[in-house]
């Protein structure tokens, strides 16, 4: 056991100074120290090598340290980092706004940069209500519809739309604007489609739509609320209810956007465009936060027409050069690549590799869809010990709740994947180790 040796990479002034997130002060869990991070590798402080199972909260597509991505970085840095976005613009962002709308929903017109995910959503969010006040003059259609078990970011209005329970802020109860939370769908992806599935938003929507101005959701996959996969049937119905009751439909593909899916994004499974669609984690390879918000010229204009004629946002980050010309480079690399392959084959592999998990006692159910693979366990694991022993066995996987589950970056070897999966499993199986 190298516990000692792994206690030391916990590094005593981090603990006692550095917030790490969701963590306490008091008594927070071992942080273990990265060096240096090479393709599917991430090296401790200690030299020990883990194979990363979670491409750093799903935004490392492509690998560490990619030697394209690196150049792109390197030239743009020696051009300019950044210039403010008001006023000016520059060819890094052009070139992505490009790219970014050929490869989105053939609808999506107009692109805004954001600085995260969360701040995504905010945009997004803003931008529904301004289209709805421009369209009827009036602040009556400015809330919100979502479905339970999302999860949209940690900044306020997301936190609003995120599942009261498992979205992580139950903190902050009614503190944060109310919102409509519609039952999450049942029948899961690949299912046999139950039309009661969408009875639950239906009823919310017709009971209030007058106060509606978009529903909100992850298309396909919830991601932090609960790693689910659901019908894309839901996704037609909820398209229909949108135009029915005159509600914008945005699509929270920051996870699920880029291939993660199987799909460039979530949408393409079910045929059914949004209004309003964010992106962001692979957007910029892991290599700085970076998002954007991308609409249809009638969502645009409609705000343009309205009494403030302007989008009300303007971040002093937006479309920084250097994370623009990093998303080129991401967005080529994805392109120039058959990801239809690549991911499908990882779906396959991840099937195979995963499917001894489901015999284990304590498994609720084990799900793969594009290069997503979910072990659900029947109650929370137990996070310190289950990461110690990952750390042992040379992999790093960090579940959540009752949740273990892998989204590798794309670049990982069928060994290597193989090694990370049946690990994983046999610390639940609770081998040689305490059960997790
Ligand atoms: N939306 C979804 C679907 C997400 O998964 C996340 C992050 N996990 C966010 C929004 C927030 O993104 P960020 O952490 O970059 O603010």
């Amino acid at each position: 056991m190298e516990l000692n040796t792994l206690s030391e990479v916990c590094d005593a002034w981090d603990r006692e100074h550095l917030w790490h997130p969701y963590t306490s002060t008091i008594n927070p869990l071992p942080c273990y120290k990265v060096d240096s991070a090479h393709g599917v590798r991430l090296k401790l402080a200690d030299g020990k090598e883990l194979i990363d199972g979670m491409s750093s909260w799903w935004c490392v597509i492509h690998g560490y340290n990619h030697p394209y991505i690196n150049a792109a970085a390197k030239a743009q840095i020696d051009k300019m980092s950044h210039v403010m976005f008001g006023g000016l613009t520059h060819e890094p962002a052009i070139e992505l706004g490009r790219l970014l709308i050929e490869m989105a929903s053939p609808s999506m017109h107009n692109v805004f940069y954001a600085d995260s995910g969360s701040v995504a959503v905010e945009v997004a969010m803003k931008m529904a209500v301004q289209a709805s006040v421009a369209r009827s003059g009036s602040h009556k259609k400015t809330n919100f519809v979502t479905i339970r078990s999302g999860y949209h970011g940690d900044t306020w209005n997301a936190m609003s739309v995120c599942d009261p329970v498992t979205g992580m802020h139950g903190a902050f109860g009614p503190s944060l604007p109310v919102r409509y939370f519609a039952p999450a769908p049942i029948t899961p992806f690949g299912g046999d489609w139950n039309d009661s599935d969408i009875e639950g938003l239906d009823r919310i929507i017709r009971e209030h739509h007058n106060e509606l101005a978009a529903l909100i959701l992850e298309p396909i996959v919830q991601g932090a609320g609960g790693m689910r996969f659901y019908h894309p049937q839901y996704l037609r119905e909820a398209r229909r209810l949108c135009d029915e009751y005159g509600l914008l439909l945005i699509f929270d593909e920051i996870a699920t956007g880029f291939w993660r899916t199987g799909r460039c994004f979530a949408w393409e499974h079910a045929g059914v465009e949004p209004d309003i669609m964010c992106v962001g984690k692979g957007l910029t390879a892991g290599y700085l936060t970076s998002s954007a918000v991308l609409t249809t010229k009638e969502v645009a204009d409609t705000i343009s027409e309205g009494e403030a004629g302007v989008m009300m946002h303007g971040p002093t980050f937006m479309a920084n050069p250097l994370a623009c010309a990093i998303a080129i480079a991401s967005m080529k690399l994805l392109r120039s690549q058959d990801m239809v392959s690549i991911v499908g084959n990882m779906e396959t592999k991840i099937k195979e590799y995963i499917k001894p998990a489901s015999n284990l006692p304590g498994v609720r159910e084990v799900r793969v869809l594009g290069s997503i693979g979910v072990i659900e366990m029947e109650s929370p694991v137990d996070l310190a010990s289950f990461q110690r022993q990952c750390v042992e066995r040379g992999i790093w996987v960090r579940p959540f709740g009752r949740n273990v589950y892998f989204m590798p970056p794309y670049v990982i070897g069928d060994d290597d994947l193989k090694y990370l999966i049946s690990q994983t499993i046999s610390i639940i199986a609770g081998e040689g180790q305490t059960k997790v």
